[in-house]
């Protein structure tokens, strides 16, 4: 059996109980969007890591350096805001190709620099290494949370609204640009855009922590059909999603309709959006629309409801169910 058969969830999931057998009580594992390490009665850090390569995650003839930098950081900043955590401190190792030019990690730097400024979070150390002829690039996060407030992807509730921060699909428009060289139109820019500098939904994902209405709670990295599931299969429960709901922006629409992209597909399967996926007890949804309308001038968009069953996903489009499933990205499938 090779690992393209089980997939990454597959491999993950053949040492996961080993290990979380392992931890106290009071500490979470692997599985959700970070770790959660709990420090007294009140308060627990949170951790998350991950890794990009060249030419599997980013392609350095597309991507600048300073957006990497960002981009780097960003990731793992969004697994923080998912929790409803703050982030603290963060840490950096890289392997390089030792011709790499000295200015273009100083200006990966700069851009690692400018998020980490933007939300208080200093680089406190890594690890350096030389690579073979890729750039490799791991971050790992510490952030901070109350306890009460951490949210898990374990706790979505029958009859939940099903709710994203904003646009999907955006990232995954703007990759579909890069490759297909259609990349000089205004809204060709901004898509690109989305996809080379995510802004993790910090400021969100403390706000919405805070609100007891809010169960369940993760980021948007591998697209929602992908990642609706995570939070399915942790709170043993199924979706239906309404496709008509799925919030997109007037450039991905417009770049759908002139490149005959399927606009669905991008939105439901692309990845690298970055914003929050959350459910949310019903009777709060008008209170928490208001509240987080006049906190970000912006509204929360429910897309559908958390039902009973097995973590299944029901796709409907004009009140009509949908045989077909987009599935989200996992790595080696
Ligand atoms: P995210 O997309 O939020 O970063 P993933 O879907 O990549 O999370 O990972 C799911 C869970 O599996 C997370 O809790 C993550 O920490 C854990 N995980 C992923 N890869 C590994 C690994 N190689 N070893 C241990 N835990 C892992
Ligand atoms: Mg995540």
């Amino acid at each position: 059996m090779k690992l393209n058969n089980i997939g990454e969830f597959g491999f993950i999931g053949r040492f996961e109980s080993r290990f979380n057998q392992m931890i106290q009580k009071q500490d979470k594992g692997i599985g959700d969007d970070c770790a959660i390490l709990s420090i007294n009665e009140t308060e627990a850090h949170v951790v998350s890591t991950d890794l990009l390569i060249e030419d599997i995650h980013f392609l350095t003839d597309h991507i600048s350096p300073e957006e990497l930098g960002y981009k780097s950081l960003a990731v793992n900043l969004s697994d923080i805001a998912a929790m409803g955590a703050r982030p603290l401190y963060s840490f950096l190792s890289i392997g390089i190709p030792k011709n790499t030019d000295v200015a273009y990690l100083d200006r990966f730097m700069n851009g690692y620099y400018e998020l980490s400024a933007k939300y208080n979070c200093p680089l406190m150390g890594g690890d350096t290494t030389q690579s073979a002829d890729r750039l490799v690039i791991n971050v790992g996060v510490i952030g901070i949370g109350t306890k009460a407030d951490l949210k898990l992807r374990s706790a979505a509730r029958e009859g939940d609204i099903i709710c994203v921060s904003g646009n999907l699909g955006d990232s995954a428009g703007g990759l579909k640009c890069l490759l297909s060289k259609t990349n000089e139109t205004p809204y060709a820019l901004h898509l690109i855009n989305k996809h080379h500098k995510p802004e993790p939904r910090i400021n969100e994902g403390l706000w919405l922590g805070k609100q007891s209405a809010v169960h369940a709670m993760m980021d948007i990295s591998d697209g929602i059909s992908s990642d609706l599931k995570h939070i399915l299969k942790a709170s043993q429960k199924a979706a239906q999603i309404d496709l008509d709901k799925i919030p997109t922006s007037e450039e991905l629409k417009r770049a759908a309709t002139e490149n005959q992209w399927d606009i669905n597909a991008l939105a439901t399967g692309g990845g690298e959006d970055y914003e929050l996926l959350f459910t949310l007890k019903e009777e709060a949804f008008p209170g928490i629309q208001k509240a987080y309308l006049l906190e970000f001038g912006k509204t929360v968009q429910p897309i559908g409801r958390i039902v009973e069953g097995k973590n299944e996903i029901s796709w409907f489009q004009e009140g009509k169910p949908l045989k077909t499933s987009n599935s989200g990205y996992d790595h080696f499938a």
